[in-house]
C-alpha cells in the first residue's frame, strides 16, 4: 500500500493502522508482544534522555550572524574576519552553570555565552562565559570545584559549607566570586548581559605575526540585572524566564545583538605586562589595553526543536580556524580536551554529524570512520588512510599554526605572586562599583555566606579583607563576625588561615 504525505507510520515509514489501542488477545485480554508499533514507541521513550551536561546543563540558543565592522587582517589571517561587511552564520548557546536541566534561569551563576561561527574553514567555536574572569586557574581543580557548587553527596543539597569551604581555601576566586556576588550574578536576561572568552587566544597573520587577544562581546541591549529579590521570585514563578526572554524576543523580530570588542597584546608587550595573560583569574585593565570595537553579533532565528538543535549543539574550545590559536592558559589546555571527551560521552563518537554541530561551509574531508550513530555516506568507498595514492583528502601545510618556541622543565609550577589576587578585586570593588553595587554585594554574600560554619564565614571574610578593607568589614559586620579577629586572619598566609581554621581548632 502506497503511504499517504500524512500517514502516521512506525521509525521505519511502515503505515500505523491505530496510535490509542494496544493489541491484545480479546478485548479484555494481555497486550501482545506482536504489536510492534507499541513496542517500538515505549522502547524509543526509554531511550529519550541523553546524558545531562555536568555543567551549563540549562540552557537557551538561537541562530544569528557575525558581521566584520573593522579590518584585522593585520592581526589574523582568519578568512571569516578579512573583510568588513562579511557575515558568517552562527549558532549561541546561553547557559547557566551549576543547576541541572530543569533548574531556574534566575540563579546565582555565571552564565555560558558560547558562539559557533560556521565559516568557510570550518566551524569556529568561542566558549565563553558573561564573566571576564573564572574561580580557579589550574584545570586539576576543575572537579573538586564543581562539585563543591553542586549537590552534598549524603544530603543531596546545595551546601553552603562546601561552596564557601572551598572559595575560602582557594583565594584566586575572590576576584569572580565579587563579581559573582554583584548583581551580575544574576542577570536579568541573556539579551542583558556581556560575553567574553575570559582566556587569552592567539591570533596570527600571514606573514606569521601573532598577538595575544582577549574577546568582550559587550551587549546592545545594555546591561540589566536582578536584585537577590527579583531573582528570588523569578526562581519561584518562572524558573525559565531567561528561556522564554530570548524565544519571544526573537520571535517577535527584536534581535538582540552584541559589539565584539577585542583586546589585542603584541608579544613585546605581553612581556613586561604587569599582569599574568595566562592567568584566567585576571583581566587585562583597559587603560593599558584598550579595546577595540572588531564586529556585531546577532541573533535572528529560533531553533525549530529543541533537542535537535540546542540539547545537541556541541562547542569545543579547541576548534579554532586557521588565524587563531589556543594560548598556554592552563584551564583552556584542559578544556581543549574536556569539551571534546564531555561530547564524546553525551553525544557519541560522530557528534560532529549532527546538522547543528556540521560544519556548513566546508565539509568534513577527513579520515576518520565507523562509529556509532555514524549517518552520512561514511567516505563511501574512498580510500580511509593517509598517505593514499587515490585522491584522498590530504593536509595542507599553509592551515597549520606557525611553530612557536617553548623552553623550561617539566613540573607542577604554582602561579607567582599570589598576593596579586586580591588586586583586581579590590580595584572592582573600590573603583568600578558605585555606593548602590557594594552594598548590594555585601547583602548578596552576606545573605550566602550566613549558612555556612562559622570558621568558614571568618577565613572567607579575611578573604575580602585582603582585597579591599571596607569590603572585609562590611561583610563581617553582616555576619556579625568578631572583626579585629577576621583582620587577624586576613594578615596570616594562606596556610596559616587554612591552619587556624581547620575542622577542631575554632568554633563551628
Ligand atoms: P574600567 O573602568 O575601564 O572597566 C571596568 C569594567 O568593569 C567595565 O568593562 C564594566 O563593564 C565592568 N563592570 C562594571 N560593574 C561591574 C561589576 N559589578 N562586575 C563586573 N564588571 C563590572 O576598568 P579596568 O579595565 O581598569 O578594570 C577595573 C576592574 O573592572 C577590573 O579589576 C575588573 O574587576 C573589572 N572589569 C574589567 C574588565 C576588563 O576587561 N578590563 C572587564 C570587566 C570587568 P560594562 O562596560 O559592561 O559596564
Amino acid at each position: 500500500m502506497e503511504k499517504k504525505s500524512n500517514t502516521l507510520t512506525t521509525a521505519f515509514g511502515i503505515p500505523v493502522a491505530d496510535d490509542l489501542n494496544s493489541m491484545t488477545a480479546g478485548e479484555r485480554g494481555p497486550v501482545l508482544i506482536q504489536d510492534i508499533h507499541l513496542i517500538e514507541k515505549l522502547a524509543h521513550f526509554d531511550r529519550e534522555r541523553i546524558p545531562e551536561r555536568v555543567v551549563h546543563a540549562k540552557g537557551a540558543g538561537a541562530y544569528g550572524y557575525f558581521e566584520v565592522t573593522t579590518d584585522v587582517t593585520r592581526y589574523t589571517q582568519a578568512k571569516f574576519l578579512s573583510k568588513i561587511g562579511k557575515r558568517t552564520e552562527v549558532f549561541v548557546r546561553f547557559s547557566t552553570v551549576g543547576g541541572e536541566k530543569g533548574s531556574a534561569d534566575a540563579a546565582r551563576d555565571p552564565r555560558g555565552f558560547a558562539v559557533k561561527f560556521y565559516t568557510e574553514e570550518g566551524n569556529y567555536d568561542l566558549v565563553g562565559n558573561n564573566t571576564p574572569v573564572f574561580f580557579i586557574r589550574d584545570p586539576l581543580k576543575f572537579p573538586d570545584f564543581i562539585h563543591t557548587q553542586k549537590r552534598n553527596p549524603r544530603t543531596n543539597l546545595p551546601d553552603p559549607d562546601m561552596f564557601w569551604d572551598f572559595l575560602s581555601l582557594t583565594p584566586e576566586s575572590i576576584h569572580q566570586v565579587t563579581i559573582l556576588f554583584s548583581d551580575r550574578g544574576t542577570p536579568a536576561s541573556y539579551r542583558h548581559m556581556n560575553g567574553f572568552s575570559s582566556h587569552t587566544f592567539k591570533w596570527y597573520n600571514e606573514k606569521g605575526e601573532y598577538f595575544w587577544v582577549q574577546y568582550h562581546f559587550k551587549t546592545d541591549q545594555g546591561i540589566k540585572n536582578l536584585t537577590r529579590e527579583e531573582s528570588k521570585r523569578l526562581c519561584g514563578e518562572d524558573p525559565d524566564h531567561a528561556t522564554r526572554d530570548l524565544f519571544e524576543a526573537i520571535e517577535r523580530g527584536d534581535h538582540p545583538s552584541w559589539t565584539l570588542e577585542m583586546q589585542i597584546l603584541t608579544p613585546e608587550k605581553a612581556k613586561d605586562f604587569r599582569w599574568d595573560i595566562f592567568d584566567i583569574t585576571k583581566v587585562w585593565p583597559h587603560g593599558e589595553v584598550p579595546p577595540i570595537k572588531i564586529g556585531k553579533l546577532v541573533l535572528n532565528r529560533n531553533s525549530l526543536n529543541y533537542f535537535a538543535e540546542v540539547e545537541q549543539a556541541a562547542f569545543c574550545p579547541g576548534n579554532v580556524v586557521p588565524g587563531i590559536a589556543v594560548s598556554p592558559d592552563k584551564m583552556l589546555q584542559a578544556r581543549v580536551f574536556s569539551y571534546h571527551d564531555t561530547h564524546l560521552h553525551r553525544l557519541g563518537p560522530n557528534y560532529h554529524l549532527i546538522p547543528v554541530n556540521a560544519p556548513k561551509h566546508a565539509p568534513e574531508t577527513s579520515y576518520q570512520r565507523d562509529g556509532f550513530m555514524r549517518v552520512d555516506a561514511n567516505g563511501e568507498g574512498g580510500p580511509n588512510y593517509w598517505p593514499n595514492s587515490f585522491g584522498g583528502p590530504a593536509p595542507d601545510a599553509k592551515a597549520g599554526e606557525p611553530a612557536f618556541e617553548l623552553s623550561g622543565q617539566a613540573g607542577r609550577y604554582p602561579f607567582k605572586h599570589p598576593n596579586d589576587d586580591f588586586v583586581q578585586a579590590g580595584t572592582l570593588y573600590r573603583q568600578v562599583m558605585t555606593e548602590k553595587d557594594r552594598t548590594n554585594l555585601v547583602g548578596n554574600i552576606v545573605s550566602h555566606l550566613e549558612k555556612a560554619k562559622k570558621r568558614i564565614q571568618m577565613r572567607q571574610a579575611a578573604i575580602f579583607f585582603k582585597a579591599d578593607a571596607d569590603y572585609g568589614k562590611r561583610v563581617a559586620a553582616g555576619l556579625k563576625l568578631d572583626v579585629k579577629e577576621v583582620e587577624r586572619l586576613a594578615q596570616m598566609s594562606q596556610e596559616e588561615r587554612a591552619a587556624a581554621t581547620v575542622q577542631g581548632t575554632s568554633p563551628d
